[in-house]
């Protein structure tokens, strides 16, 4: 019969339309539907028990669990093929409550120069005032040397798979080997790469966060995020001390405290988020917007295989373009990621490529105001093509020496690919180049 996902090994566009829901548990309904619930009610005390001493699990609160944010959460499981997921009400709330799960009370967090703009300023703005410190690793593009740069208070190393806008590409087999020997998880944010692209897990990872905001949406239309956990990775070490912590609303039935690892013993990372971080700081993603990310997820594959199409192809045309210095794209021969491209990225490296305009600021402020098709704004992963200044929007936060290190030059414009035809776009780069020479 037509509804046994969970059980067999479907393969990954199998999987993205179907895994993480049975119609016949949802009176037969083909699309998932949209749990528009507060709380649960119990079926009589013996029940409320039950779900209060974990010896069943039930919804109980949408704040900490719900149906529809549930398939999410399956879903990308499966396609990750993580051992648990937690969907959240954005990335940033994925990235905080997996650093504040991490090194609660105090510690250090090894990093990449190559991040997410809210990442790198949060980092230096927000962290060090809870106690959490973080070091940009000068190896992390040679991580034969990177153990050097681990400090027996470091808790994690935090890095992205492409990195935004640099599309940078890290050696993640080798990180997870450094990061393992010294009793850390390696935490990897896949926001660009997605499912499609990239399985961080595969690679050694041990927890993934999305913005699901991005491309594993992929329409623009909404704000969620999600973190997953391999199970590999074992927490009940000193170095964890919060994970062997025994709490009173873990209690078993005879009202003996038990740890997360206790209790959820698949799952200790994003059952502590979800108890602690979400029950309490409230992140929760709305179950409509769980419903939309289900529906983007429908045509990840298709979308993203288009989107790498276009950005190969820009990529191509820029680069022989005479008012641009220089392109990032891990596809081009020339790019500094293309050896780790070609090893591991066998669909594509995204659909985000950065190229230098060459000219004075005020051509390429021109070039910018005369784009008749690309959108100008924030997002990427978008149906529609986005582009970008990134120096001074998306990394404006950075310091100049900060955005030397993170080698973002004042000329690099960033471009996420869309839906569109590629020719079109292509018209509209020329024609505003033609703008900015007059
Ligand atoms: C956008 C983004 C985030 C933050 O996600 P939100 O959903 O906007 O909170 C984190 N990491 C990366 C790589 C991103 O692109």
């Amino acid at each position: 019969m037509a509804n046994e996902t969970q059980t067999t090994a479907y393969r990954f566009d199998t999987q993205k339309v179907r895994a993480g829901y049975e119609p016949k548990d949802h009176n037969y309904a083909v699309s998932p539907p949209i749990y528009q619930t507060t709380s649960y009610d119990f079926r009589d005390v013996e029940h409320a028990k039950n779900l209060f001493s974990f010896s069943e699990i039930g919804n109980l609160y949408t704040r900490v669990g719900n149906p529809t944010v549930a398939v999410l959460e399956e879903r990308v499981k499966t396609l990750d093929g993580a051992a648990a997921a937690i969907a959240l009400a954005s990335g940033m709330a994925a990235i905080s409550y997996t650093l504040l799960n991490l090194a609660e009370g105090g510690g250090r967090i090894l990093t990449s120069p190559y991040l997410y703009g809210g990442s790198a300023d949060s980092f230096k703005k927000i962290y060090p005032k809870l106690g959490v410190q973080f070091d940009y690793a000068k190896n992390i593009l040679g991580p034969e040397k990177l153990a050097e740069e681990i400090t027996p208070d470091t808790k994690a190393i935090f890095v992205e798979s492409i990195s935004n806008p640099n599309t940078v590409l890290l050696d993640l087999d080798a990180i997870a080997k450094v990061a393992h020997a010294h009793g850390i998880p390696l935490v990897v944010d896949n926001t660009v790469a997605t499912p499609y692209l990239y399985n961080p897990i595969a690679h050694g990872a041990d927890i993934v966060i999305y913005s699901a905001t991005k491309g594993l949406n992929g329409h623009g239309n909404l704000i969620a995020g999600l973190v997953l956990e391999s199970g590999r990775f074992n927490w009940q070490t000193e170095k964890f001390p919060q994970f062997s912590e025994k709490y009173y609303t873990l209690r078993d039935k005879g009202g003996n405290l038990r740890s997360f690892p206790e209790v959820f013993p698949d799952a200790p990372f994003t059952c502590r988020i979800r108890f602690n971080y979400l029950n309490y700081f409230g992140a929760a993603l709305s179950p409509f917007d769980a419903y939309l990310a289900i529906i983007g997820l429908e045509t990840l594959s298709e979308r993203l295989a288009k989107q790498v199409h276009s950005a190969a192809t820009l990529a191509e045309y820029l680069s022989a373009h005479e008012a641009v210095e220089w392109v990032r794209y891990p596809s081009l021969k020339a790019s500094a990621s293309h050896a780790l491209y070609e090893r591991d990225w066998e669909k594509g490296a995204g659909g985000i490529l950065s190229f230098g305009f060459k000219g004075t600021q005020e051509q390429r402020e021109t070039f910018l105001n005369s784009l008749q098709l690309f959108h100008y704004h924030v997002n990427i992963g978008d149906t529609r093509s986005l582009i970008v200044n990134s120096p001074q929007t998306t990394h404006g936060e950075l310091e100049a020496d900060e955005k030397a290190v993170a080698d973002i030059p004042e000329n690099l414009i960033r471009i996420s690919t869309g839906l569109e035809d590629v020719a079109d776009l292509i018209a509209d780069l020329e024609q505003a180049f033609v703008e900015a020479k007059k």
